[in-house]
């Protein structure tokens, strides 16, 4: 075995051997991938092998997409079969809002260029005879779904990779793993040790044993999963007869089972919600190649409704019944990309769909690895999107419910209420006590809205507008007729000192640095020019600033930042989590309220827009920035946790007499709507340019050199492709949620990136992408977003529906 490479792979399963063939794919051949026992030997070898495009994420979606189409170079480059069956699958819908939600999967896939198509019942049964047609309502068509061999895949992926130049070591498990301190690792294997420039885990079943190794707890959980196979049955026999094709796959949601044919028999696997954890502390390094206990109690309410949907089924005996392991992350999505924190330490885990999503894994981290950018939006699998609250025991209670729900519908107003509350501000019981119903930001609950007095706090679960509406609605309206108060504990807060910080800031932000005391908006750009960061910036003093941004985000933007950080130790990057907490009070009676609070003179002309303090508010050492994202006149003001209630009932007693209300995101999201304010991760994302999102007056080509400056100065040049764009839309009861099509003369030409109702405008809005043509077509009705299955109408506003001089927020 070489004791020296660029990269070692640690794992033999379909995901390790994806990310070697990519990596050779894309030019990188010094690369060796070492396997404790033999390829496959982890849960590749005994999976069902379906795969599917259906992914609750759009660029997911696409991945998988990237990943179904890659076997036919696979079997062409290494002559190895992949055993592949492209029989199209029938996802079925048992009730209407199951049917709803199909609608909107049909919808995206049209802008993903993904082939669906929707259709009744009857041609679902005339597709697939063996359904009882009563317990349907209607299904959709996913051309591709299929199935293959998973051993021979990997062993596709394996040898398209040693084609490429890669090795292979099998038994040879890696021991430990030692950091040098140029960044480069020292690998300790059972065969000896390999020095390698970069290390990536790609562990399955032991990504956490591997993690572990270099002091990471990975949000990883392997839960057991059974599928059956039948023997033969009549009814297929005769199918394959009359037709002359296999079954199509079949997904019903009801029953929580999946199935396919094999042979002449069928596969059935469930997603039950009696589910079981396996190894939940540790997964033990001598399991082999075994099989679990097989447990039919578990499923058997799964089956019994299976064999009531498909009672053919219910006839024919069971040949085999498989229990196996795989691994699982909370939200369901892999964990993919550099680990912040450790330098040159990649992984490739807790892939609970590998011959989905293997090929699209391999692609982004190659390219990741190779380029220092994924490129494509590979957010939703970030291992950044987990902080240190993602610990083993809460993972274990969201891993469970994820996989006891994956079959469910997912509502966009619901909050899954595993493992919560993980973290709570000190206001958080007065916050319940008044009606608060709890979301939770990055593990942090935070309030969306508060129900009156006689209301029960609880959301109705809904695409369509639901309990919450009025009562949101009532929040906004006295917010900007009087004055609201909201907690925004769960903003990232960032402090940065040092005599390097403010070159380093400049460095990285596409504004210019503001002087002491004041703020500004700024975006962050990657080299090729794209949005990786949208944040608020004051200088509170010489050597040191405060920033705000995403909470999502915080462990992404760290990442980055520690990248970019100057050897010379000049600047210091600090997260502030919950060291600070933050109430934001906004309309136009804040400032009376403020002023109430403080001897400090907080009038128009002492107190300006996008201005910064530190002041004593209500006896509490505070910073506070004179802006809000309600767009009116407004202040956030920042306060260590032990004065939060102090502070925040001080603001109660002083807003009385102006009527204050609470208020939760969804007011202050609705109130960002109709300033057409984007948001971060929505409208600001990694695939859009600082131009094409319409940030151009926060990005200033004149000052520094900043990190993107050539490529955003080449968008400007070219106008880039696409524009973000504001829309009123023509809808009753259910409004754009995001990621709908928009349509123009009868072509699918964009996708909303988010919308709902701009309650003080009384209007329902959208905010999306078409190409920067189109965004000039500001006529009435020029285009149509498709909500739930129908086309309403849309027209293009340039400027705000509220306060296009922004004078409300200025006054
Ligand atoms: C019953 C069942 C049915 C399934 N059905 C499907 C399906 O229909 N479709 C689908 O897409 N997916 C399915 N899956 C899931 C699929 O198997 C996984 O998504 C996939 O196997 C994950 O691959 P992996 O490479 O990440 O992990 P693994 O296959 O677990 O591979 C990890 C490898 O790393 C090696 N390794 C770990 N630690 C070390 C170390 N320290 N040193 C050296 N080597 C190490 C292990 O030996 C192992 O070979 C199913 C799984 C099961 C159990």
């Amino acid at each position: 075995m070489k004791n020296q490479a660029r990269v070692v792979v640690i794992g033999g399963g379909v995901v390790g051997c994806s990310v070697l063939y990519h990596l050779t794919k894309a030019g990188w051949k010094d690369v060796l991938l070492v396997e404790r026992d033999r390829l496959t030997s982890g849960s590749t070898w005994h999976a069902a092998g379906g795969f599917h495009t259906l992914n609750g994420d759009p660029n997911v979606a696409k991945l998988q997409g990237y990943t179904i189409g890659l076997y036919d170079e696979l079997e062409k480059i290494s002559g190895q079969a992949c055993g592949m069956h492209r029989s199209g699958g029938i996802l079925l819908a048992d009730t209407p809002e199951r049917m709803e939600w199909l609608k909107m999967a049909h919808a995206r896939a049209r802008y993903l260029g993904l082939e669906t198509q929707i259709i009744s019942t009857a041609e679902a049964k005339k597709m697939h005879p063996l359904l009882e047609e009563k317990y349907f309502v209607g299904a959709m068509i996913d051309a591709a779904d299929g199935n293959l061999d998973p051993e021979g895949t990997t062993h596709a992926y394996a040898k398209s990779a040693r084609i490429g130049g890669a090795e292979i070591e099998q038994n040879c498990r890696v021991t430990d793993l030692k950091p040098r301190s140029d960044g480069s690792w020292d690998v300790i294997t059972v065969k000896g040790n390999i020095h390698a420039e970069h290390v990536v885990n790609c562990g399955g079943l032991w990504a956490r044993e591997v993690g572990r190794m270099v002091g990471l707890e990975l949000p990883v959980l392997a839960m057991e999963h059974m599928y059956l196979v039948t023997d033969d049955m009549p009814e297929v026999i005769a199918y394959n007869k009359e037709r002359g094709h296999e079954l199509p796959h079949i997904l019903d949601f009801k029953s929580e089972i999946y199935m396919r044919q094999e042979r002449s028999g069928i596969v059935l696997g469930t997603y039950e919600t009696a589910c079981k954890p396996w190894q939940p502390k540790e997964t033990p390094w001598d399991f082999g190649q075994e099989l679990l206990q097989p447990d039919l109690d578990r499923i058997a309410p799964s089956l019994e409704l299976g064999y009531k949907h498909f009672p053919a089924l219910a006839k024919a005996g069971i040949k085999r019944v498989i229990n196996g392991p795989f691994t699982f992350t909370p939200d369901g999505n892999p964990l993919v990309g550099p680990v912040q924190g450790l330098r040159n330490f990649w992984c490739a885990c807790g892939v609970m769909a590998g011959f989905s999503q293997g090929g699209g894994v391999g692609l982004a981290l190659s390219h990741w690895m190779i380029n220092g950018d994924p490129g494509f939006d590979v957010w939703a699998m970030d291992i950044a999107r987990y902080g240190e609250w993602a610990t083993r025991t809460y993972t274990n209670e969201k891993v469970r419910e994820n996989y006891a729900r994956r079959f469910s519908v997912k509502f966009p107003n619901e909050e899954l209420l595993a493992a919560r509350p993980q973290q709570t501000t000190p206001l958080y019981d007065k916050m319940l006590a008044q009606g608060a119903v709890m979301g939770d930001t990055w593990g942090l609950e935070t309030p969306l809205w508060f129900a009156p007095k006689g209301v029960e706090a609880k959301d109705i679960f809904s695409f369509h507008r639901s309990n919450d509406f009025k009562h949101v609605k009532a929040e906004v309206k006295a917010t900007r007729n009087g004055v609201g108060v909201t907690e925004i504990a769960n903003f990232a807060k960032y402090r940065f000192t040092g005599s390097g910080a403010e070159s380093y800031l400049s460095r990285l932000m596409t504004n210019k640095m503001p002087r002491t005391g004041r703020i500004i908006l700024t975006p962050m750009l990657n080299p090729q020019g794209k949005l990786i960061g949208d944040f608020t910036i004051a200088k509170a003093k010489d050597e040191c600033f405060y920033m705000w941004g995403s909470s999502q985000a915080q462990k992404y933007h760290m990442r980055w930042f520690e990248q970019h950080l100057p050897a010379d130790h000049t600047v210091k990057i600090e997260r502030l989590d919950m060291q600070l907490v933050g109430l934001s009070i906004a309309g136009p009676k804040s400032r009376e309220v403020l002023q109430q609070l403080t001897d400090e003179d907080v009038s128009n002309a002492a107190f300006k827009f996008m201005d910064h303090r530190s002041m004593d508010i209500a006896h509490c050492p505070a910073l506070i920035n004179r802006v809000t994202y309600t767009g009116d006149l407004g202040y956030e003001i920042w306060i260590t946790p032990e004065y939060q209630r102090r502070l925040y009932e001080e603001i109660m007693k002083a807003g009385k007499a102006h009527g204050i209300v609470n208020f939760g995101m969804r007011a202050l999201l609705s109130m960002r709507l109709e300033k057409n304010f984007p948001t971060w991760y929505r409208e600001l994302r990694p695939i859009y340019g600082g131009f094409e999102a319409g940030m151009d007056r926060f990005i200033d080509l004149t000052k520094n050199d900043f990190i993107g400056r050539d490529a955003a100065m080449e968008e400007k040049r070219t106008g880039g492709k696409l524009r973000r764009v504001s829309m009123i839309v023509d809808a009753d009861d259910a409004d754009v949620l995001g990621d709908e099509p928009i349509w123009h003369k009868g072509k699918v030409v964009g996708w909303a990136t988010s919308g709902g109702y701009a309650h003080y405008v009384d209007k329902s809005m959208a905010q999306g992408y078409v190409p920067k043509e189109l965004a000039e077509d500001v006529s009435k009705g020029a285009f149509e977003i498709e909500i739930i299955g129908e086309n309403r109408k849309a027209t293009i506003i340039p400027q705000p529906p509220l306060d296009p001089e922004g004078k409300r927020m200025r006054s």
